[in-house]
């Protein structure tokens, strides 16, 4: 058996056997297909030890300072673009396959604003033999702006969110509310990489909130949580507003929002209705509430749902404290009217508490009527309908 001997195939010098070990991957110029080596010389005359880019060029929105990557934009919370500058000079460097042992620095210079160039300084071994390199790329930051910033500078909307209230205007509290609604379903899209989510514009009208928004989904979103928290309902309408690029109708969608007539704390009175006033529990679905005569619960009927036939009283707010004269019986309590301050007979509702010295009383053009004391430690502020200690009495 003859000595295996290799050749280097561009210069046709011997080349030590690096197969020795393997004798199916010898190397043989006379049989075409099988790989040979070259020798060191001629290896090293075409060993590029790394591969750099002569310049980057990086788009950064010189509004939000998000970074165009790929074919879109990323937000990436730089406050500085030479993190970003290193890390597109990382992504375009590529080292030598052959090479072990590889270590490498990396120091940026900061040329003026919008031109930072990074030195890299690298190291390994191949074939046995330490190898450096040092190159220097040069980035270029070029400021425009994103797609986003462009609508929003552009007061661009998909969608606005009207919110209304039937019968009436909303509350401050409910507009703020709707408000706040916007920006968290907004911020929420946000945090999960959602770049097409904005508030466009929020504008007060005579009877409500118009919240311009950039997305229909966005739109129905805020719409929908905002009656998941107040009741009431949605109507949408689309009106085409022109045709994209392709050709395909674009919609802008108005979601309504009506909010109901009466909301928790109101005192109401029912059209054909001898009941006595209702103070107004909750307004999801059906209205529900409690008689202030006897502390029964009341319930609109189906038909009726949030908005039954009533003219407003007052609130529970509007109550005052005044003075239990005395507890005449099952049915009828004496009061000291908060505006005459003369003993008057009004009905005793079952939450009354007999031993209280003080109860606080709406004065209505329906008379004076005792309001369950609003105890905050109870939890039956909130309107839920569902937990109430005087329902639970009757
Ligand atoms: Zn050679
Ligand atoms: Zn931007």
């Amino acid at each position: 058996m003859s000595e295996s001997r290799a050749f280097c195939p561009r210069c046709g010098d011997p080349v030590p056997d690096r197969s020795a070990g393997d004798p199916e991957a010898a190397t043989d110029p006379l049989r075409p297909g099988t790989e040979v080596e070259l020798c060191d010389s001629c290896y090293f005359d075409d060993f590029d030890f790394v591969d750099a880019p002569e310049r980057i060029e990086v788009r950064v929105c010189a509004r939000c300072g998000a970074v165009y990557r790929g074919n879109r934009w990323v937000d990436v919370g730089a406050k500085d673009y030479t993190d970003v500058a290193l890390e597109a000079v990382s992504e375009a460097l590529a080292v030598h396959v052959d090479v072990e042992d590889v270590a490498w620095q990396v120091e940026p210079e900061q040329v003026d604003e919008n031109a930072i160039r990074i030195h890299a300084y690298f190291t390994g071994v191949v074939r046995g033999t330490p190898v450096e390199e040092q190159v220097t790329v040069p980035v270029r930051i070029a400021r425009q702006t994103c797609q986003r910033c462009g609508r929003i500078a552009g007061d661009y909307y998909a969608s606005i969110v009207q919110i209304r209230a039937e019968g009436r205007t909303p509350t401050s509290e409910e507009l703020e509310r709707a408000e706040e609604i916007a920006n968290q379903v907004v911020a929420d899209m946000e945090a999960t990489g959602d770049r097409n989510a904005f508030v466009t514009e929020v504008g007060e009208t005579d009877d409500g909130l118009d919240i311009k928004v950039s997305t229909n989904k966005i739109g129905k979103k805020i719409a929908n949580k905002t009656v998941e928290e107040f009741g009431g309902s949605v109507n949408d309408a689309e009106t085409l507003v022109t045709e994209d690029e392709d050709g395909n109708e674009v919609y802008r969608v108005t979601f309504a929002v009506r909010l109901p007539p009466y909301r928790p704390g109101d005192v109401i009175d029912l059209a054909d209705d001898d009941g006595g006033p209702v103070l107004v529990r909750s307004a999801h679905g059906n209205l529900k509430g409690t008689r202030v005569t006897t502390g029964e619960r009341y319930e609109a009927d189906y038909e009726e749902g949030d908005s039954p036939e009533a003219r407003k009283l007052g609130e529970r707010e509007d109550g005052v404290e005044t003075t239990v004269v005395t507890v005449e019986d099952e049915n009828a309590v004496q009061v000291l009217d908060p505006e005459t301050f003369r003993a008057k007979t009004v009905a005793r509702p079952d939450y009354f508490d007999p031993d209280a010295e003080t109860v606080p009383v709406l004065k209505s053009r329906e008379g004076v009527h005792i309001l369950p004391d609003p105890d905050p430690d109870t939890g039956d502020e909130d309107d839920d309908g569902y937990y109430d200690p005087y329902e639970d009495d009757a």
